[in-house]
């Protein structure tokens, strides 16, 4: 195997030149600083390999906070021209399919939530199900799971889930349009059944935050965060059922690709034309994964607001939700003044970033851009950005720090226990669901989140908002 190298063309801009079966090149935004710990874990290789997809147009792309992820890397973006052949890979979205984050503004400041933080803490700890495996809040029959799968947020908010504005800030409006529960199998079904309103695994989380730096008075105001505020970070994803429809559908895909014309290097790549049955079925299964996702999100920022109503006495206003592991169809021009194309947008661990005047914005933000969140860690800061006008790969942006240290490792090397009395000691409440799970992703097993935001900024994908830190965490 080729090792890809990639050559500096800005201070925030690296090349990975077109060889071999490549179709186009490879672009990762990043600093000297940020780039090494990338190509330490193959991660630079992965994005010369998804630069051979059929139909992939411009480059293959990776954010500042790239590594390794299956098949595609994780902070990787690639989209395809679909007239042109191009396909689409359940590993350029990964198996937690429409992981995201959303983020809620509290009516109240981190010096008003004083002492009622551990109370707050406590009723959160009770009312997030969290940890592999665990059952979420809302028990649905197969006939109301069928209407999650299909109108996501929207179906719960209908049944009293939440409030009709809630919708106005969800990416879609809290559907995406195209879902069929007819193509989810049955084990999919099965595992989705229990798990609506649950965090999941480790990496998963709700976090009370306070605004610590706002970056930009207008974008801010306008997203209803000011400085101080207490806001809630809710991270989590499709659970069971998208981790089994990402299975299933690339084992449907991998024996018929010589069927298309199809060669992949790497067997994790496996894929099928957006216009193709296989193709079709996996983005019907992947929206309604993303529907669940979203109906996931609803119910556990419900769950929150009933903690915050009973221990602090205020509410949550929804900022925005965003997933991070997607494949999107949408419209771009492919060069310079071209005419737009239809194109299929993987984004895996890599966030949407719409920019001002875009029609997919709520009316209310239009003039700011979409809001774009991203967690950094438990005991650092996270991140309010908005996309800009000019911005790069198909309007996108990072999705986090991005690993540095495998969660193997990490578990290995760090004591969670001991790791819970630092980041109490440092002023974070943690709520964990095991010792291993919060040393896997302790501060230290991630990049520096100030670093990934400012090369994001500085490569032009995306602008600073606000800067978040954590007063208390509930972790999967
Ligand atoms: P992923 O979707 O790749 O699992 O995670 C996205 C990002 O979430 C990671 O890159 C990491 O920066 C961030 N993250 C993981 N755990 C926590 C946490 O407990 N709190 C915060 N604020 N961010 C976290
Ligand atoms: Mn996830
Ligand atoms: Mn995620």
């Amino acid at each position: 195997h080729m090792v890809a190298e990639a050559v500096a063309e800005t201070p925030f801009r690296y090349r990975i030149p077109r060889r071999g079966a490549m179709r186009v090149p490879g672009v990762v935004f990043a600093t000297r600083r940020l780039l090494p710990e990338a190509s330490g874990d193959q991660a630079l290789q992965q994005v010369a390999d998804v630069a051979t997809l059929p139909g992939i147009v411009t480059a293959s792309y990776a954010m500042p906070d790239v590594h390794w992820g299956y098949g595609f890397p994780i902070g990787g973006v690639a989209a395809t021209d679909i007239a042109e052949g191009g396909v689409v890979s359940p590993g350029g979205v990964g198996f937690d399919i429409s992981c995201g984050v959303r983020l809620l503004a509290a009516g109240c400041d981190r010096d008003g939530l004083g002492r009622r933080l551990e109370r707050l803490m406590d009723g959160l700890g009770r009312r997030v199900p969290r940890g592999a495996g665990r059952g979420g809040v809302w028990h649905v029959s197969r006939a109301e799971l069928a209407e999650v799968l299909a109108h996501g947020a929207r179906y719960a908010v209908e049944r009293g889930h939440g409030v009709p504005r809630d919708l106005e800030r969800c990416e879609d409006g809290g559907t995406l349009p195209g879902a069929d529960p007819g193509q989810v199998g049955e084990r999919a079904v099965d595992r989705g059944l229990g798990q609506v309103g649950s965090l999941g695994s480790g990496n998963h989380f709700l976090e009370v935050q306070a605004v610590d730096v706002v970056h930009d008075a207008a974008a801010a105001r306008a997203m209803g965060l000011a400085p101080g505020q207490v806001c809630v970070m809710i991270h989590c994803g499709s659970r069971g059922l998208g981790h089994q429809i990402c299975t299933d559908h690339v084992r449907a895909m991998d024996p018929v690709m010589p069927r298309y014309g199809i060669e992949v290097p790497d067997r994790q790549l496996a894929c099928a034309p957006v216009d193709s049955g296989p193709g079709r079925a996996y983005l019907a299964a992947m929206a309604a994964a993303a529907n669940y996702a979203r109906a996931n999100r609803q119910l556990l920022a419900e769950a929150a607001r009933r903690a915050f109503a009973e221990s602090v006495g205020c509410g949550l206003d929804l900022v925005y939700d965003i997933s991070h592991n997607m494949a999107k169809l949408e419209r771009h021009p492919v060069g310079e003044d071209a005419a737009p194309r239809l194109l299929c947008v993987h984004r895996k661990g890599a966030t949407r970033a719409l920019p001002p005047g875009h029609p997919d914005l709520p009316a209310d933000l239009s003039a700011v851009g979409q809001p774009v969140l991203i967690p950094g860690t438990m005991g650092t800061a996270s991140y309010v950005l908005t996309g800009v006008a000019d911005g790069d790969a198909w309007h996108s942006t990072c999705h986090g720090a991005g690993r540095v240290r495998s969660r193997h490792r990490a578990a290995r090397e760090i004591d969670g226990h001991r790791l819970r009395g630092e980041l109490e000691a440092h002023g974070v409440a943690v709520r964990a669901s095991s010792w291993r799970g919060l040393a896997e992703e302790a501060p230290q097993a991630y990049k520096d989140v100030d670093e990934v935001v400012a090369a994001a900024e500085g490569a032009g994908l995306c602008r600073k908002v606000a800067r978040l830190v954590p007063l208390g965490v509930v972790k999967g």
